[in-house]
């Protein structure tokens, strides 16, 4: 990304190098520049699975997991994929106006399959009209050299993402959150990736009480060293029906304020690479499943709140990011 610091410089309502004056480079801009309008995620449930409840690399998953807590009611896999792709885009299209969509295969690991069935899966996706792309939801394990080169291929007619999950680049989180990966599988990955024309987005949960404020924040610092285009970041809550629920129950620990949420994300946005697109600031659930932090605001409001308490303090991303601050 060409940095211009005479524009950050600007007294009032600075552009700043991702092209708007929101003091993060938010994804879904860049989406509407790309697109030149509204583009929707469309989700989709392919009925994979996962090597960390199967049993080839562990029971039970990660101990946070319910897919069932941010299922959408037109996402089975009872149903076609072309089914849920038609429900999902009639519901979005009214209630967005988007016309235009990315086929988001969000449940489980959803490169964890023979690519003979992956082409089916993502082919069958890609036939609709109005699907310009693909996001897939994936485990660092669960991807190969024969599946890039398959991703790399369609890439240069679509617009295709990879996200691969990491939570956090400490291996005693990983541990403490039953992943059954470390951080060089996911580092991997990211390298087998890069390079190929696919996007490589991430997700990272910041909460866990293996980790103290400053190593969160270290995150941002690990992160940036990474060739990555896009990150979910996410706020540790506990779910209705995850082992996190039982553990939490046992022995309660320190979860984030909605006020001092906002501090750290703030705090954090400052010190990742600015090129990094944020596609998410905290995680949701549906209301029913969540236990705790009920902080009763929904994604677009802490959305809105973060970017006001950055321009309260005239912070932007990327800031004091060690590698290109800005
Ligand atoms: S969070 Fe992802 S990797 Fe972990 S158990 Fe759930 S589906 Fe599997």
């Amino acid at each position: 990304m060409a940095i211009n610091i005479e524009n950050i410089q600007q007294k009032s309502a600075p552009i700043f190098p991702w092209g708007s004056s929101r003091p993060y480079n938010a994804y879904v801009d860049h989406l509407k520049e790309r697109f030149g309008g509204r583009v929707q995620k469309v989700t989709v449930d392919a009925g994979f699975t996962c090597p960390n409840r199967d049993g080839s690399k562990g029971y039970g998953g990660c101990i946070y997991c319910n897919n069932d807590s941010f299922k959408q009611t037109y996402n089975s896999p009872d149903r076609t994929i072309p089914e849920q792709i038609e429900t999902g885009i009639s519901f979005l299209s009214r209630r967005y106006k988007a016309d235009r969509f990315i086929a988001y295969f969000q449940a489980y690991s959803n490169t964890y399959a023979p690519l003979k069935r992956l082409k089916v899966l993502y082919e069958q996706a890609l036939s609709h009209p109005k699907v310009v792309g693909l996001a897939i939801g994936t485990r660092s394990d669960c991807i190969d050299e024969e599946k890039i080169a398959y991703l790399e291929q369609l890439s240069g007619n679509y617009h295709i993402t990879v996200e691969y999950g990491l939570e956090s680049p400490y291996d005693k989180s990983l541990a403490w959150i039953n992943r059954q990966h470390d951080f060089q599988n996911w580092v991997k990955a990211v390298e087998m990736t890069d390079g190929r024309g696919i996007h490589i987005c991430s997700h990272i949960i910041l909460g866990f009480p293996t980790e103290s404020r400053e190593e969160m924040l270290q995150t941002a610092d690990i992160l940036s060293r990474y060739p990555l285009d896009s990150l979910k970041i996410h706020h540790l809550h506990v779910v209705k029906k995850t082992a996190l629920a039982k553990r939490y129950k046992d022995k309660p620990f320190h979860l984030f304020g909605y006020q001092e949420y906002i501090q750290l994300v703030t705090d954090f946005l400052q010190r990742l690479r600015p090129d990094i697109r944020i596609q998410r600031l905290c995680g949701e659930t549906h209301p029913g499943m969540l236990i705790t932090p009920q902080w009763g605001v929904r994604s677009d409001v802490l959305q809105r709140r973060v970017e006001m308490e950055m321009q309260r303090k005239n912070v932007w991303q990327g800031k004091t990011n060690r590698l290109t601050s800005i």
